[in-house]
């Protein structure tokens, strides 16, 4: 193959369009890494209209990490005492049949789950779900997206009556007034921060208000920053509320037409005058003021967050009182405004679509709707089979291989030993498990350490088939190279176990352009209508944002679907969006005399996750040898912390070394960790030892943005 591809990069949600070139072209050098190794070329696409050819240094960088540390072989052991040693497929497969079929008939289907990834193509969650909420009958299907942006399609259920974000990338350059909250834009969605920053340099009278504990990269662009105290998000957005009702600059007319509750919320917020808010959240009166007058005079805002919101014991309740902000201004359904959440991985939106979380099916359908099972099942052929509760979100499986009701754990293209909170209780929790399967690309990986059986998978750029990103747009991402030794795509891999199980008449498909093909018919006449797609139309047409059902013309399907909700209709039994009234809560485990400062965790621009491929990429390595802390400089006066020196953290769960950077771009009592140091990478340096599982009730999404902790300079232990 000479010629390049376009395809779409697996890293974040932004979702961005890459051209993929071999290493060696006609006439030209082989272009190789230090060590020799040949390496595709990468470069933006232009015709993606997502990222118009922009691309950051994660997918610049991609193809590095193509044959770096490859799993190529399925491999197996007995016990975790034991080396791993390598298998063919049928034993694989054969060993990991026995264990379901026993574990179904001795336990129960519930004692089987599956802990899968935003990294998936939307074939691989497809399939997924039809083997383990279809045929085996238990809806313990979840996945990492479950720590990242459950707390956000909560939200969107709750007070739109459908999950689904309204905005898409355009609404960047149209709107007066960006509120971002909770989110590193600039350094966690690069390429969407592009487009926001130069529309909002090239245009003066646009405001961008930046709500954050930290001074970020994202923040230093702001005309205003609300560095907030952690945990205080409800009372600020109440507070602005109570501010834009005491001006009277609420959309009247469309609280009448198109909502319901706003009494209630009325209520709610009357409680939150600006000088206690103020107070509370640890700002300014007149900043608070400001930003409520942004909101008043802007015609048009678009709200964005990510992590800082959904990550939260309150998640769901912090995206409802967003959503709240834009209701009682009609901020929603016009171009240049409305509630956008960003996700995290490259087709978490895939997932939301497919099914891919223990209390949602296919066609954003929710198990809890007897309609939305039936519907499901009448399309598989497997009547009466999906169970009718929902199934173990994330940490709820790690609770159920400490209980030992789970009897196979199967993970897949993501890190639990990483990115669970309490990570030292997570690995004994792994410890214990009675078979655990790991399927992924890499190795080693540090979940492997916890694996019975180890499958190889097919990553970017080595299977076909289709991502959604953060504005619902449909990216066809063909494969440019064969998957190295035995490595199969993960859809391949789920079918075939399902056809071992005896239910081969499931898994018909020959390609995944088939499984697509099923897939969107559960779709039809949903909000997420995508039966107008298909894998020859997205690479004739090439990307196209849903909905788009059956028919929709080839002019039309460029333009039509950018937003959700303009005829102020939404997905409610009355039409009506739904004003939540909340009180804050704060945080599950607030600062306290014995751990007297709050950890905040998060990312760098370099870095991605569990850097299962960005630590394998010399470039950001070097950039980021070691974790390290930020911690304001009153804070390390007080307990005799020098910059660059190292630092014991410690929480109720565990501890950590880092790497002191004392900075006044953190708050005086917050301090600062990024996620994304495993034990592979660095010894005792972990995050996620300090961050405790106290979750959003409706979410489950665990607050791992924020614990209580204490500080100790290594020198003085
Ligand atoms: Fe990839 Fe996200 Fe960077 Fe775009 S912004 S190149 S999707 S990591």
């Amino acid at each position: 193959m000479t010629r390049s591809t376009k395809t779409l990069c697996p890293y974040c949600g932004v979702g961005c369009g890459l051209e993929v070139s071999p290493p060696a072209a006609p006439g030209k050098p082989t272009n190789r890494d230090k060590q020799g190794n040949p390496i595709w070329k990468v470069k933006g696409d232009r015709s993606h209209p997502s990222s118009q050819g922009m691309v950051c240094v994660k997918g610049g960088t991609i193809a590095e990490a193509l044959d770096k540390d490859r799993l190529k072989y399925p491999m197996m052991r007995d016990s975790l005492d034991e080396p791993f040693r390598k298998v063919s497929w049928d034993e694989a497969f054969d060993r990991i049949v026995d264990r379901i079929q026993t574990a179904r008939f001795l336990h129960g289907p519930d004692s089987i789950c599956m802990y899968g990834s935003g990294q998936f193509q939307t074939e691989d969650y497809y399939t997924a779900q039809k083997l383990l909420k279809g045929c085996l009958g238990t809806n313990n299907f979840d996945a990492n997206s479950r720590l990242c942006m459950s707390s956000a399609v909560a939200g969107y259920i709750q007070s739109f009556g459908s999950d689904g974000p309204p905005c898409c990338y355009d609404d960047l350059e149209e709107t007066d007034c960006a509120f971002l909250i909770g989110t590193n834009t600039a350094e966690c969605h690069p390429i969407v921060f592009n487009r926001l920053r130069k529309h909002h340099k090239k245009n003066r009278n646009v405001k961008m208000i930046v709500v954050d504990p930290r001074k970020t990269q994202t923040a230093e662009a702001a005309d205003l920053h609300l560095a907030i105290n952690p945990g205080t998000d409800i009372d600020l957005l109440n507070g602005i509320a109570n501010l834009l009702m005491r001006w009277g600059k609420i959309n009247t007319l469309f609280i009448e037409d198109g909502t319901q509750n706003f009494p209630a919320y009325a209520e709610v917020i009357a409680h939150y005058p600006p000088e206690l808010v103020a107070r509370k959240c640890g700002i300014r009166l007149d900043d608070l003021e400001k930003a409520a007058r942004y909101w008043a005079d802007s015609k048009r805002v678009l709200s964005m967050w990510s992590m800082g919101i959904n990550q939260s014991s309150e998640g769901t309740a912090k995206v409802r009182t967003i959503i709240n902000l834009h209701l009682m201004t009609g901020n929603i359904g016009k171009p240049g405004a409305g509630p956008f959440s960003l996700t995290g991985q490259p087709n978490a939106m895939g997932g939301r679509e497919a099914g891919g979380l223990a209390h949602i099916l296919p066609g954003y359908r929710v198990v809890k709707n007897p309609q939305h099972r039936q519907e499901v099942e009448t399309y598989w052929k497997l009547p009466g089979f999906i169970n009718s509760n929902p199934g173990l979100a994330a940490w709820d499986m790690i609770l159920g291989l400490e209980t030992g009701d789970v009897r196979v754990f199967w993970v897949a293209a993501t890190n639990p030993a990483v990115s669970m909170p309490d990570i030292e209780r997570t690995k004994a929790a792994l410890r214990k498990s009675n078979f655990t399967v790991m399927q992924d690309a890499y190795y080693p990986i540090e979940t492997a350490a916890y694996a019975h059986v180890l499958l190889p998978a097919a990553q970017w750029g080595e299977k076909s088939g289709i991502m959604t990103n953060s504005e619902r747009v449909v990216t066809y991402c063909r494969a440019f190279r064969d998957p190295p030794g035995q490595a199969r795509a993960d859809w391949e891999i789920f079918a075939e176990v399902g056809r071992r199980l005896g239910f081969g008449e499931y898994f018909p498909w020959r390609n995944s352009a088939d499984v697509y093909g099923e897939f969107v018919g559960l779709t039809r006449d949903r909000l997420c209508d995508m039966t107008g797609l298909s894998h020859d139309r997205l690479a004739e047409l090439g990307p196209i944002q849903w909905p788009c059902p059956e028919g929709m013309a080839e002019e039309e399907v460029k333009n039509s679907s950018k937003r959700l909700y303009t005829n102020l209709e939404f997905a409610t039994p009355d039409k009506r969006a739904k004003f939540a009234a909340y009180h804050s809560k704060g945080l599950a485990e607030p600062a306290d005399a014995e751990f007297p400062l709050v950890l905040t965790t998060g990312r760098v621009y370099e870095h991605w996750h569990t850097q299962t491929r960005t630590g394998r990429i010399e470039k950001i390595t070097k950039k980021h040898p070691h974790p390290f802390i930020e911690i304001h400089p009153r804070d390390a006066d007080k307990l005799g912390i020098d910059n660059d020196t190292w630092v014991k953290v410690r929480s109720r769960r565990g501890e950590g070394n880092f790497l002191a950077r004392v900075t006044k771009a953190i708050a005086p009592g917050t301090v600062f960790v990024p996620m994304h140091w495993g034990a592979l990478w660095a010894e005792n340096s972990e995050a996620n030892a300090l961050t405790h599982p106290e979750a959003c009730p409706d979410s489950l999404e665990p607050e791992l943005k924020a614990c209580a902790v204490q500080l100790v300079p290594l020198a003085t232990q």
